[in-house]
């Protein structure tokens, strides 16, 4: 069975397209790993398109914060603008639909969460340290996590905790290989790794296969929806810059 992994899609449609049309529908599944709305102007055709697809979806902390289930002065001023602004847009049906998402899943040899095993809606993975010690809060040997926006392999090097961070290589094929590994497939819409194209990866669960890929996308239809939707200037210009 083959998975496609997406995160953090954040309300844009036209990233969230390009990867699907990339992955050609070669997948027979898809783990979303939160954060559907947020800082984008598509947030109910987002989770549309994500409802026509056979998935399961987690919750990120965006997706909290358009509920109004999260506090959201600990977000920064513009994300803060376009929270309030997504929480007028959404649909019913999509808040409800958002509103249902867990916060973890267990599937055979994975676990999936938003930021964390240990804090699944909120830690932010950033770092080797951060990432060892959240392996004892998983017992499979692989988890996937998204949040951060940057991909990123963390890879238990020895039974005290030694981790090792390691830069995807796309469109190569990798066999997971035993090690215990923390996985982040990046970011559909809106990456911040210095690379503007939408990220995802698609993963054999028979064979643990597992390959990244990114993929361009016409950055300015997205960035038009929300000139028009007047969100925030610094928002509208990171997308092309991919931070
Ligand atoms: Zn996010």
């Amino acid at each position: 069975m083959r998975i496609l992994i997406i995160s953090d899609i954040h309300a844009n449609l036209a990233a969230f397209e390009s990867v699907l049309a990339d992955a050609k529908g070669d997948w027979d599944y898809v783990w979303c790993l939160g954060d559907v709305v947020g800082y984008g102007p598509d947030p109910n055709e987002c989770c549309e398109l994500l409802k026509t697809l056979p998935h399961l979806c987690l919750a990120g902390n965006h997706d909290w914060a358009a509920l109004g289930r999260l506090d959201i002065r600990t977000f920064n001023a513009d994300a803060r603008k376009v929270v309030l602004w997504t929480q007028e847009a959404l649909k019913p049906e999509n808040i409800a639909y958002l509103d249902a998402l867990p916060t973890t899943f267990v599937l055979g040899q994975y676990t999936l969460a938003h930021g964390s095993p240990r804090e699944p809606v909120w830690e932010y993975i950033l770092d080797p340290i951060i990432a060892a010690l959240n392996f004892p809060h998983f017992e499979t040997p692989y988890c996937f996590v998204g949040h951060t926006h940057t991909p990123v392999i963390y890879k238990l090097m020895s039974e005290r905790g030694d981790t090792d961070a390691q830069a995807p290589v796309y469109r190569q094929p990798a066999q997971l290989n035993g090690h215990r590994l923390i996985v982040n497939p990046g970011s559909v819409g809106q990456p911040r790794d210095s690379n503007p194209d939408a990220a995802y990866a698609m993963l054999d669960v028979e064979t643990n296969v597992l390959e990244y890929r990114r993929v361009p996308y016409p950055i300015h239809v997205t960035q038009e929806k929300m000139r028009r939707a007047d969100m925030p200037e610094r928002l509208i210009a990171r997308l092309e810059h991919g931070w």
